[in-house]
């Protein structure tokens, strides 16, 4: 029989337990050296809000306490017969339209929407879905909805920008609506060149090809709800909306964050 050599086993075992404790301690200071960093990150360049750029208070997030108190609410989802309904009647066989927040030059939701798509902040488009999405809940048609879709965003575009800022509200609408986000199966299949000097006809023209649905049987016999960040000419929704109605099992309704005055 083989002599065991305790020794050199013991000697592993402590060898081991030492190792152990080493990384246990790394990893300790690590943890407290990044907490410092971060502590230090906020201290030298406080978050702002979003809206009016003040530094945000403890506790706040994204959006201070004075700007919420003050942004320009449309209450749209009270009214079947809304600004943003009535802009796209006709155009588009809605169940429902509604917008969030009223986007005027040079105010508080400019800035926010400026944030959330060129600032590298889109939590700020979670954050407004997640209130939105806690009101819609108890309103019909988007109470009825079986699930959240939201505008895509072209290949291009979004490698520029990193992420989609309608997707992170519509993110936001399905956390607080308990209702499923379907970020695949529809896409923009060519980037939608500059609308500025054409006409209503032309914009539709422009971005009706540009939506493709990809796996019909996600969206087949499903009421959608559609979701943009800011509707203007209302070009991008009905060219949307008229790629996934090819459905006729598919009912759509809409909610973008703001509407432009
Ligand atoms: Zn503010």
């Amino acid at each position: 029989m083989p002599a065991v050599d305790f020794s050199r086993g013991i000697f592993y075992l402590y060898l081991l337990t030492y190792l152990n404790l080493f990384i246990q301690l790394i990893i300790y200071a690590a943890m407290v050296l990044n907490r410092y960093i971060r502590d230090l990150t906020t201290l030298l360049f406080p978050p702002v809000c979003a809206g009016c750029h003040l530094p945000l208070a403890h506790g706040e997030e994204e959006i201070c306490t004075a700007c919420w108190y003050n942004l320009p609410f449309t209450n749209f989802h009270k009214d079947s017969a809304n600004e943003s309904a009535r802009q796209l009647w006709g155009l588009v066989p809605f169940t429902g339209t509604t917008s969030y927040l009223y986007f005027l030059e040079c105010s508080r939701v400019q800035n926010i929407v400026h944030h959330l798509k060129y600032r590298n902040r889109p939590k700020i488009g979670e954050l407004l879905g997640k209130k939105y999405g806690k009101i819609l809940l108890n309103i019909a048609p988007y109470s009825d909805i079986d699930c959240i879709v939201p505008v895509p965003l072209h290949t291009t575009k979004f490698r520029k920008r990193g992420y989609n800022q309608s997707l992170y509200f519509a993110k936001g609408l399905s956390l607080s609506m308990g209702k499923p986000l379907l970020e695949n199966g529809f896409r923009r299949s060519r980037p939608t060149p500059s609308q500025t000097r054409k006409n209503r006809y032309q914009r539709f023209e422009n971005v009706r090809e540009s939506f493709e649905v990809d796996i019909p049987e996600l969206f087949s016999d499903k009421h959608i709800l559609l979701v943009d960040d800011v509707l203007t000419t209302g070009a991008t929704i009905e060219g949307c909306a008229h790629a996934l109605l090819k459905d006729k099992s598919v009912k759509v309704c809409i909610a973008t964050l703001a509407r432009a005055v």
